[in-house]
């Protein structure tokens, strides 16, 4: 067998023990093609691409009927190298006038937030699930979020954050793929699965993304060694596993409902906790490199 042969069986191998590690015992071999583009390996490309790559790829987006009514594209901004990414739900006036995420009540509050664990926003890289503003500010639809999420996988490819931070029932419904409440969400760390069509919500956090009981558990372990180069992970998706998923309420959500700041607060000071527990360097300095 040669050598090329050789290495495709070593990361079939190991892509299937990823698999089973993530709860997946079998699979059906089946002649249909997957359903949905989220299946396209192409999504995954096996070197990240770097971030103005992907804003060139999206360019002046037309993909979904949005672009009909937004003013300016808001791709999302900050630390490209950061290891916590902030994930809200879509630009609302004042990021459509600015181009820029979280400009508006409600990311001043989310600079807030960060800044309560210690964290300046140019420090962590903030974006959305949909790059355009829907119309009055209604809820993303779910052909919006399907041809946005490409390329939210390609950013979140691009910067390899070690975790997620996901502001808001949309933004952790869709990297979740359930229909649970944020209520009933907010607060556990979670696996990030990018495998999986987003518009397809499971319903049952138990059956689609994995909670993490402890951030010990071997799968977030054994990412990280991947991570750090100590094993060897399957080329096309280094990066992407182990990445946790924290959900939380909605800085938008926070000014209508200031009671809930403390529980915001709460999973803030977890988010805080693992990152330093879990990487010395718990952000990088901008513009400095970390890997
Ligand atoms: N709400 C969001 O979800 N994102 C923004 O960028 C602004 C408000």
């Amino acid at each position: 067998m040669d050598q090329l042969a050789q290495e495709i069986i070593a990361d079939l191998k190991s892509y299937l023990e990823y698999l089973r590690e993530m709860g997946i015992e079998s699979m059906t071999a089946s002649e249909e093609r997957p359903k949905e583009v989220f299946l396209n390996s192409s999504l995954l490309p096996p070197m990240s691409p770097p971030l103005e790559e992907v804003r060139k790829e999206l360019g002046d987006c037309r993909r979904c009927k949005l672009h009909r009514t937004r003013r300016t594209l808001v791709f999302g901004e900050g630390n490209k190298k950061t290891i916590l990414m902030i994930i809200g739900e879509g630009p609302g006036y004042e990021e459509d006038v600015q181009g820029k995420p979280f400009v508006g009540r409600a990311g001043q509050l989310l600079t807030k937030i960060l800044q309560s664990i210690h964290l300046q926003r140019e420090e962590v890289y903030i974006t959305n699930i949909i790059k355009c503003r829907p119309p009055q500010n209604r809820n993303p639809e779910p052909d919006e979020i399907q041809n946005c999420y490409p390329f939210l996988l390609k950013q979140i490819h691009a910067i390899q954050p070690k975790i997620i931070c996901a502001l808001g029932t949309f933004a952790a419904q869709t990297l979740l793929k359930t229909d649970a409440k944020i209520s009933m969400l907010r607060g556990r760390f979670y696996e990030f699965t990018p495998l999986e069509n987003p518009a397809i919500h499971g319903g049952d956090i138990n059956k689609s993304s994995r909670r993490v009981e402890s951030t010990t558990i071997p799968l977030a372990e054994s990412s990280l060694r991947h991570r750090k180069g100590e094993g060897k992970a399957p080329s096309f998706l280094t990066g992407l596993a182990g990445i946790k998923v924290v959900p939380t309420f909605h800085p938008a959500y926070l000014l209508r409902n200031p009671e809930r700041k403390r529980e915001v607060w709460e999973d803030m000071k977890q988010i805080s906790n693992w990152m330093v527990n879990n990487n010395n360097e718990a952000s990088q300095p901008v513009g400095e490199n970390r890997r």
